[in-house]
């Protein structure tokens, strides 16, 4: 079972996740401040991900965050945000953090987001499909980093094209479709229902639903 930090100091919002994450097959490591994070992620070397709220009493989460970084740990890690915190998102992107979650949220879209960033990861770790180390080109490699960096986030064919070709090249939007078309078959369990690089019609592509 994947062990998930829970880092939350309210205690009705950390059980909330809990139990969601429980449902969800997850086994939640609880802790109620900073100092409790980094005790339980030290006695928990296996933590694969954190959920790290960003206001607490003691260390803020986004201190977790840095310190997690800084020890050369590549776990997952989601920031819990309060509402209308936009700089959070920001800053938390910066020290390290994969993706953020605005509370309120509902236990779907929790759920949804550690799924989506385990799934990810397990891609980043090491390139493997099915236990097949995946062979990729420089530009498949280009590609699948600048997706990884914007995860959810919907990619023109424009945007793609200067920024894994760079502004000077002169080849078509179709050179995207066709590399895009290559990097499902390598990734993708049924390129032709891809799961991860989805299509936003008349538009480009994107990381995730
Ligand atoms: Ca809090």
């Amino acid at each position: 079972m994947k062990k998930i930090l829970v880092m939350e100091d309210e205690t009705n919002i950390r059980s909330f996740v809990v139990i969601n994450l429980r449902r969800s097959g997850f086994e939640p490591i609880e802790a109620g401040s900073g100092e409790e994070a980094l005790e339980k992620l030290r006695v928990n070397p296996d933590i694969c991900l954190a959920l790290l709220d960003v206001m607490l009493p003691d260390i803020d989460g986004f201190e977790v965050c840095r310190r997690i970084r800084a020890s050369g740990s590549k776990m997952g890690i989601i920031m819990l945000t309060a509402k209308n915190q936009e700089i959070d998102k920001v800053t938390g992107l910066m020290t390290g953090a994969d993706d953020y979650v605005t509370k309120p949220f509902s236990p779907a879209e929790l759920t949804a987001r550690v799924d989506a960033l385990i799934r990810r990861l397990g891609i980043d770790e090491d390139d493997e499909k099915d236990g097949q180390r995946l062979k990729l080109t420089q530009i498949e490699y280009l590609l699948i980093k600048l997706f990884m960096e914007n995860p959810g986030k919907a990619m023109s064919r424009e945007d793609i094209l200067t920024a894994v070709w760079g502004s000077d090249f002169s080849g078509e939007l179709k050179t995207v479709d066709v590399n895009i078309r290559r990097l499902r078959i390598k990734i993708e369990n049924d390129p032709t229902e891809p799961e991860y690089l989805t299509t936003v019609w008349g538009y480009g592509y994107k990381w995730g639903y």
